[in-house]
């Protein structure tokens, strides 16, 4: 589970405005202005650009 507070500081590294990240299902942060998701490993967000799952992948892992 991340800390909400971890959360509360965390931005998408692809938006300039860096946007807030939406957790999704614990494993999960994807951006609230670009759609692209990253991973949590280990509880650790992985935040980097060539980490960042395509908006089209996020909305299949909701299916
Ligand atoms: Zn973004």
């Amino acid at each position: 589970m991340i800390d909400p507070d971890l959360l509360d500081i965390l931005a998408c590294p692809l938006c300039e405005q860096r946007p807030p990240l939406r957790l999704e299902k614990d494993e999960l942060l994807v951006c609230t202005v670009c759609g692209h998701g990253f991973p949590i490993i280990d509880e650790i967000p992985h935040l980097l650009p060539e980490d960042a799952i395509e908006p089209e992948k996020v909305g299949q892992r909701e299916a």
